[in-house]
């Protein structure tokens, strides 16, 4: 087992020098996330790091931010290099493992029901101060499972703290959860939810990727922690949930209620409109002894979100693009800049026409949220946002080596595709890009001096008398 909780995974990005404690006493609903976003929001992602925050205004219970806060913070989370990350995600989706149920855990230290069960008395933050409808709940890892066919769902949805006892949540109809939703609302049932908060890594990262439906992500994060996790029964409804969690929040969602949600500052860099949402009624929370809250940054990118999703979609267009259909996959960027809308791709790029079937096989994967998929050859770094505009600009013309789709799946997040008065229901298709950005014939040479005479400079470059090179 590579965490037993996220306390483990804090010491490790502690020691790493990936997480900070702020002593200071700080504002859950202004001053938390400022200070945050202005963290993430540094150019080179290396200078990123989480925040401890010791001492929330009004609470006894500290705050984690910015735990994913970069790539090598998230390979920690893995116990890997960051250039390994894909391979064990890979790992995963090939050779889940079952979780095992254990009759207790840290979790059940404390057990609240009633009026002791109060949402108000957690610091949770407000992230886009102004303009949130309220504090959210940003990485609460909601379980629910199919009352057809008993298949289990853990997703990462933005919820919304509402009062002691309840809370908003967006459910978008075709994500696994609204398929579920569906389900209970037809036999007009609630549907039974539980929110685990502060889990081990691989259980935030499986929460917040769109693994493919029916794939428990429980099992995947399993395997991704090199064994099995521990899931303990809950107190108030019919499902389990990771027996080491920081905090459980227990409840139901009422069939055909609404109330407003949002709104939020959502990964587009804007905010989402408010709308009739579904709510949660919380009928019990249980919670470690000296809890922590963790919470996701989002919002407009770069941000904590989108190295968590990012990575995930990377890992995604990885394994079905290398272990099911074959492409010599060199590596994949889905850049953080972009919220998830462009991805880059290398590869072993080996006859013509090559490129243009790996992307047609690259946009199906995540029809709905990537909106442009870039190939380039293999000696393009795709992590490397010079070589890859270098590599757009002179290896591709674009009458010839742009196609388009449109009408393709989309999302009403997205507010290019239509103005916000048009209804969301008509907001639901939108155009793809497929740029083939590898060389379609033999190149001149490269207008570099050769390798080996780069390196030797640099071995000898205390004779130079200049400051150190950045890399
Ligand atoms: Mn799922």
């Amino acid at each position: 087992m590579l965490y037993r909780d996220f306390r483990e995974f804090l010491n490790a990005l502690e020691a790493r020098g990936l997480v900070k404690r702020v002593s200071a006493e700080v504002d859950k609903d202004w001053e938390l996330g400022c200070i945050m976003r202005n963290i993430i929001r540094q150019p080179r992602e290396e200078d990123r790091y989480g925040i401890i925050f010791e001492n929330v205004k009004g609470y006894n219970m500290p705050v984690v931010v910015g735990a994913y806060a970069s790539r090598d913070a998230y390979a920690v989370g893995l116990g890997v290099k960051p250039e390994e990350i894909l391979e064990k995600w890979a790992d995963a989706l090939d050779k889940p493992v079952e979780p095992v149920l254990v009759n207790d855990g840290p979790v059940k230290e404390n057990i609240l029901t009633g009026e002791d069960a109060d949402l108000l008395k957690i610091p949770i933050p407000t992230w886009t101060p102004g303009k949130d409808g309220g504090p959210y709940i940003t990485a609460g890892h909601s379980v629910t499972r199919d009352p057809e066919t008993g298949i289990r769902n853990v997703g990462n949805y933005r919820i919304q703290l509402k009062g002691r006892d309840k809370a908003g949540i967006l459910i978008v109809p075709a994500q696994h959860i609204g398929v579920m939703y569906s389900k209970y609302e037809a036999a007009n049932k609630p549907m039974p939810i539980a929110i685990a908060i502060g889990t081990i890594p691989s259980i935030t990262m499986t929460a917040v990727t769109k693994v493919p439906q029916g794939v428990d992500e429980l099992k995947v994060a399993s395997a991704l922690n090199n064994g099995p996790i521990e899931l303990a029964k809950c107190e108030t409804v019919n499902l389990e949930t990771p027996a080491t969690a920081e905090i459980v929040l227990e409840g139901e969602i009422p069939p055909h209620e609404r109330e407003t949600e949002g709104p939020f500052g959502e990964y587009t860099g804007y905010m989402a409109t408010p709308g009739p949402r579904p709510i949660i009624n919380v009928k019990c929370i249980t919670h470690r002894n000296r809890p922590m809250w963790p919470a996701i940054i989002s919002q407009k990118p770069p941000s904590e979100s989108m190295v968590l999703q990012g990575i995930g979609l990377e890992a995604l267009f990885y394994w079905h693009l290398k272990r099911k259909m074959g492409y010599p996959i060199v590596d994949i960027h889905a850049i953080q800049a972009t919220g998830l809308a462009t991805v880059a791709i290398s590869f072993k790029n080996s006859y013509p026409g090559h490129a243009k079937q790996l992307l047609s096989s690259a946009i199906a994967i995540h029809p709905v949220y990537v909106k442009t998929v870039i190939a380039v050859d293999d000696d393009i770094n795709v992590r490397d946002p010079v070589d890859l505009d270098w590599a757009v600009a002179y290896r591709v013309q674009a009458d010839r080596d742009m196609d388009q789709i449109p009408r393709a799946p989309s999302f009403p997040l997205d507010p290019s595709i239509g103005p916000q008065d048009v209804p969301r229901e008509h907001k639901v298709t939108g155009a793809k890009l497929l740029i083939d950005a590898t060389k379609k014939w033999p190149y001149p040479d490269v207008s570099l001096p050769p390798k080996d005479m780069l390196e030797k400079v640099k071995r000898t470059w205390h004779r130079y008398g200049l400051p150190p090179l950045a890399s």
